[in-house]
This record gives structure tokens, sequence and C-alpha cells, in this order.
């Protein structure tokens, strides 16, 4: 089955009782039992939750993964796939990372004694040189969040499969419509459903998939133990979302490649950051692991910070605004806003600098977007 059929099929079964085409909602933390410890499959909704079961029979099939679990956030997945290592454990990480993953790992795993490497540029080489006798885990963003950099994934899998480390892939930006890790051979995926699986910025989820039992068993431990699961209104809605996010990608796409085109034109830009350019530095590479370089760019102004600033409050389409993904574009000023938590000298050794901007370039019409952005330049640098 394709991907559209999967997205709209799978996992989403009418409800045999009723006939129900959407199957409905079970708000319900427990279940009666015929006999102590008799149960229909369900005993308790932090172990498991029939409506979050059905979205994670969807997850998996989109990321073609034996086994999916959902978690209550993005950060919630990344916190359980870090609670597989152990004290003295260490992580080789790109340092163009999401600012929330990069202070999990920062401020709250170092504290429990796993160790980090954060590489300015994630190439396979840097990665392989990374590697020491404690290393148990590499942590890829494919794209990057926010420079867009792309890092080749089949050669990471190879890498932490030659070293026996586990191989660790954010799908998020490229979501399972544009790329699939695990058929790259990556260990594990984790997504923000918050984001473009969700796709309509009215819930905040994540998920994790892999084709490893031992894993998913571990995983599945690790979250009834820490408990941090979507409850079944949220699975719902990203159920719901996923439905259309063939739909919705085709055209974040076209919108992006548009806008890129524009940016790169335009005498107030300086540099644009979009994998769908010739001019990206691994434009070949994402043209060979993507089916399409996705709705997210970054660009620098000719300009300063205040510039900068000054440029996002003055789009009327774009809203200012945190997070990405979904059907209206929104842009932002990553160092102050979802990177603030990376220190200044961290950050500009990727190069992201303070007049870098962030774009989610949203389903409306390409022509509005474009005229917004252009009359939010010249008043910018009037
Ligand atoms: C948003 C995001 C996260 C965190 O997800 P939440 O749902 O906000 O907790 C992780 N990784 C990437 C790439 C993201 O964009």
């Amino acid at each position: 089955m394709k991907f559209a059929t999967k997205a709209i099929h799978i996992g989403q079964d009418p409800d045999p009782t009723t006939g129900a085409i959407v199957p409905p909602i079970y708000q319900t933390s427990t279940y009666v039992q015929e006999y102590p410890a008799q149960t229909k499959g369900y005993e308790y909704s932090r172990t498991a939750n029939p409506t979050r079961c059905m979205l994670e029979k969807t997850l998996a099939a989109l990321e073609n993964a034996s086994y999916a679990r959902a978690f209550a956030s993005g950060m919630a997945a990344c916190d359980a796939i870090l609670k597989l290592l152990k004290q003295g454990d260490h992580i080789i990480a790109s340092q163009d990372l999401y600012g929330g993953t990069y202070r999990l790992f920062t401020k709250i795993f170092t504290q429990f004694g796993l160790e980090f490497t954060f590489l300015p540029s994630p190439t396979t080489e840097n990665f392989a040189q990374a590697i020491q006798s404690n290393t148990r885990l590499i942590w890829v963003e494919s794209p990057s969040n926010p420079l867009l950099t792309i890092t080749d994934l089949a050669q990471i899998a190879q890498l932490g499969k030659k070293h026996q480390i586990l191989t660790v892939a954010d799908n998020t930006f490229a979501t399972p419509y544009l790329q699939n890790p695990l058929d790259l051979g990556i260990d594990i995926v984790s997504h923000s459903t918050t984001k473009y699986l969700g796709g309509h910025s009215d819930v905040v989820g994540g998920a994790v998939m892999t084709n490893s039992a031992k894993l998913d068993e571990q995983l599945g431990f690790i979250q009834n133990s820490s408990g941090a699961v979507p409850g079944p209104w949220d699975c719902y809605l990203v159920s719901r979302g996923i439905k259309t996010l063939a739909l919705r990608m085709e055209r974040h796409c076209q919108n992006a490649q548009a806008i890129a085109q524009f940016l790169q034109n335009s005498p107030y830009i300086q540099k644009v950051y979009y994998p769908g350019l010739n001019e990206h530095p691994q434009h070949r590479l994402a043209k060979k692991q993507m089916r399409g370089f996705g709705g997210m760019i970054s660009c620098t102004l000719k300009g300063d910070l205040e510039q900068a600033k000054t440029f996002i409050t003055r789009t009327k389409i774009f809203k200012l605004a945190e997070s990405l993904g979904a059907v209206e574009s929104l842009i932002e000023h990553p160092a102050s806003m979802t990177h603030a938590s990376i220190p200044k000298e961290e950050r500009e050794k990727t190069g992201f600098t303070d007049n870098l901007v962030r774009l989610s370039v949203g389903v409306e019409d390409k022509e509005d977007l474009i005229a917004d952005l252009e009359q939010a330049l010249k008043k910018t640098f009037a």
C-alpha cells in the first residue's frame, strides 16, 4: 500500500459495533476486568489505550516500522530514547539541533552521568572521529533545525552498525512522507507530532518508531514507567492530521521552493538555507535520501539583529510564533526564541548568527506569501 492510502486507512478501521467511519475516542483511564488480571487487552491507559494504539499503528505504517510508540510531546519521545542509556554512556550529536533537545541533553541528562559531544559540522567523518570507547548513541537531525544541514543517514547507520552504536534520527522536519530513516538502516526514528504530522497547531505530541522488538520492548517499559503518554483526545487529533499529510507536504514543498528562490533573489537577503536549492551544500545528498525538500527555510538578512527582529514583526500572513509544520505560515527568530537555550558562542560555531530568521512555510497560496515577505522586507529596509 502506498503512503497516502496508509495515512488514511492503517490503524483507522471503522468501529465494528456501530459502523462509525471514524473510530471513537476511548476517553477512559481504566478497563473493567472479568476476573483479576483477565482483560480484553487493556488494563490502564498509561500502559495502553485503544485510541493511542490506533495512532501507533498508523505511525508505524508511515515510517515502514514494525513498532511505534506515541508520546505526550516530541521532548517526551527524546527523553524516553535517552533513558535507554546508562550512567557513563557517551552520545554524539550535531551541534545544529532543536534547542529543546540540546537543553534536555546538556541540562538534564548530564546530571545523570551521560556525556555528550556536539559536532559543529555533522559529516560522517566527524561522527566517526568523535567515537569513544563509551559511545552508545548517535543522534542526528536531518534536515537540522534551524540550518537545514543534511547528514547522510545511510552512512551514519553503517557507522553505527560497525561500532555497535545505536543510531537515532529526529525526522520531524522531513516527515515520513519525504524520508524514512529506518529504511536507510537507522535504528530509531523520533518525531515531534506537534509539527507536520498533527499539522494544524492544535496539539502537542511525539512518537518513536523502530524495527527492533527488543528496543520497542525497552521503550514500552520506559514509556509505562516514566508515564509521558498522550491523552486519547490528543491522539485523535494527531490521527486526524495524518490523514492529509501527503497533500499538505506536497504543497509545503512547492511553496517553500518558490519562496526560497524568491529570497535568494532578494537584495535584502544575505544567505538562504533550503535543501531544495542547487546552492545548498548538500543538495545532491538531500536529493538522494529525500523525496522532496520540505517546508522549512532559514535565511540571514543583509542586516543585524534589530533588522531581523523588525522584519519578522512586519509580516502579516506569516505569524510571529515558535513551532512549525502546520497549515499556517510562521516566522521566527531562532536565537531569541526556539534556540535561546543554546549559548551564543555554541550557536555561532555552526554559522547560526543573530540575523538568522526561520520560516515555516504553510499551505496558503504562494503568491500571497511572497507578497507578504516582500512588503515586510521593503518596510524593514526603507
Ligand atoms: C519541536 C521539535 C522537537 C520537540 O517536540 P515538542 O513536541 O515541542 O516537544 C524536537 N525536535 C524537533 C526537530 C522539533 O522541531
